[in-house]
């Protein structure tokens, strides 16, 4: 038995198991205690389990308890413990995934994983899947992949030549999309702004009788599940709208794709695998850890050609098999579909339904509990999102301050169509009803002691 590993094992396990007992955010005092790190590097040596000690000691009181169950801030999921533990055995196999000839086991895992997730959430079965670190490199890879297949059928080689000379793309989002798709349009040099925006309606969705006409090389940007409210774009209209007009269709379904794993949410999600490309986490709603998020794209050639390295010292397997970074930003990198592949075989299909379900049903309780109470919830509660306002602006500012400090539980300040909100995101399998149910009572106490 290795000590040190051994040792790590139990100082997580004490971790998880105290989560229970504290303050969801982390106390003043523990987050004082990170100066103490502010120390010269160390000349000499320090032993390894006086290392893992001073992390342990110093780090894990000052984490925010998001592994625990009464976290609801933006939309951050758990992680399962065999995910964990499968990450952790990954690790210690420090395979390079880049490709099968360095890692023939962690190439059978993913390829693996990335067929369940393509019958999972309905996605076409020849689709190309990749591995990367979240949504915001997933909707990057697919709409690089987009970039291609719409300048390819213009007669052009943006891998090649670039967008300098290019034809233009007309690229359309909705007004409510996620910021971090704005991120990798700037970076893919399509611009943050030069976009066109369809208006949406009061639940953020995009109303598809406004997306205009397209003509030329075109990308239309839609939405499963909007970060504030959960809604759904109108798929079925957009998607036939669009590829009337030759557009290329992206899904950003960060959390929202997984309803299409649950039957009682299915239909929230209708029409979405007519898209062309999808973005989507793995470390939001299928609860494993970070970073983990995944790019499907219909046209497998078109994420290839995006994506592939093209050197003459890297290993082309004789057989034919699927070479990993020809579908990813990155050459060498961690085994992140294991931990997928890990999740998923624990859960089974009906794991994962009940998963997302869940923490569905504890956000209508959530719903239910406050308009019960007489406070205002803002949105329609489709998913897993429930957003809830306070009286004025600042009372809601003044009770999410309050909240964060109590500790029962963390919930964030958002903005929903010009209103200061609170966010509540149940996306964690470790929530349970007696978790709603203390953490209702908490916001409920707090709001009572600040009305105006
Ligand atoms: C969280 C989220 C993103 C960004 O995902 P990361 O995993 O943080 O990169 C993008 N879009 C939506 C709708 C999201 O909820």
């Amino acid at each position: 038995m290795n000590p040190l590993l051994h040792d790590a094992a139990q100082r997580a396990s004490r971790y998880l198991a105290g989560l229970d007992e504290r303050s969801v955010y982390p106390t003043a005092a523990a987050i004082a205690r990170l100066a103490e790190l502010d120390q010269p590097m160390p000349e000499h040596p320090q032993p390894a389990d006086a290392v893992l000690r001073q992390l342990d000691e110093l780090g894990s009181p000052a984490t925010m308890a998001n592994a625990g169950g009464r976290f609801f801030g933006f939309v951050v999921g758990g992680a399962l413990p065999v995910s964990v533990a499968a990450n952790w055995l990954a690790t210690a196999w420090d395979q390079n995934s880049a490709n099968p000839a360095a890692a023939p086991a962690t190439a059978a895992f993913e390829l693996v994983a990335l067929r369940w997730l393509r019958e999972l959430l309905d996605l076409p079965r020849d689709a190309a899947g990749a591995f990367v670190t979240g949504t915001t490199m997933g909707n990057l890879c697919a709409l690089a992949a987009a970039r291609h297949a719409v300048l390819e059928r213009a007669g052009w080689d943006v891998e090649a030549d670039g967008l300098f000379g290019a034809p233009p793309i007309t690229v359309v989002v909705g007004a409510e999309a996620h910021p971090t798709l704005f991120k990798a349009l700037g970076v893919l040099g399509l611009g943050r702004n030069r976009v066109v925006t369809v208006p949406v309606d009061g639940q953020g969705r995009m109303r598809a009788e406004c997306l205009p006409r397209l003509a030329g090389p075109s990308i239309v940007c839609t939405q499963a599940g909007n970060v504030n409210t959960g809604a759904f774009d109108p798929f079925d209209a957009l998607c036939e709208q669009a590829h009337r007009d030759g557009a290329w269709v992206h899904v950003d379904g960060a959390f929202g794709l997984w309803a299409q794993a649950a039957p009682g949410l299915r239909h929230l999600c209708a029409g979405v695998n007519r898209a062309d490309s999808w973005a989507t986490d793995a470390h939001k709603w299928l609860n494993v850890p970070y970073d983990s998020g995944l790019a499907f794209v219909r046209d497998a050639s078109a994420l290839r050609a995006a994506m592939s390295v093209t050197a003459a010292y890297l290993p082309t397997p004789g057989d034919g098999a699927r070479v990993p970074s020809d579908f990813t930003p990155e050459l060498s990198r961690r085994a992140r579909g294991v931990d997928v592949w890990a999740a998923l075989s624990a859960l089974g299909r009906e794991g994962v339904a009940a998963l997302v379900e869940r923490c569905c049903a504890h956000a209508r309780t959530f719903a239910q509990g406050l308009r019960g109470a007489g406070v205002e919830v803002l949105n329609e509660v489709v998913l897993n999102q429930v957003l809830v306002r306070f009286g004025d602006a600042q009372t809601t500012r003044d009770v999410i301050e309050a909240l964060q400090a109590d500790g029962t539980c963390w919930c964030g300040l958002t903005q929903w169509q010009g209103q200061v909100a609170m966010r509540i995101s149940v996306s964690s399998w470790a929530t349970t009803e007696a978790d709603v149910e203390r953490s209702l009572a908490a916001i409920l106490r707090l709001a009572n002691g600040r009305a105006r």
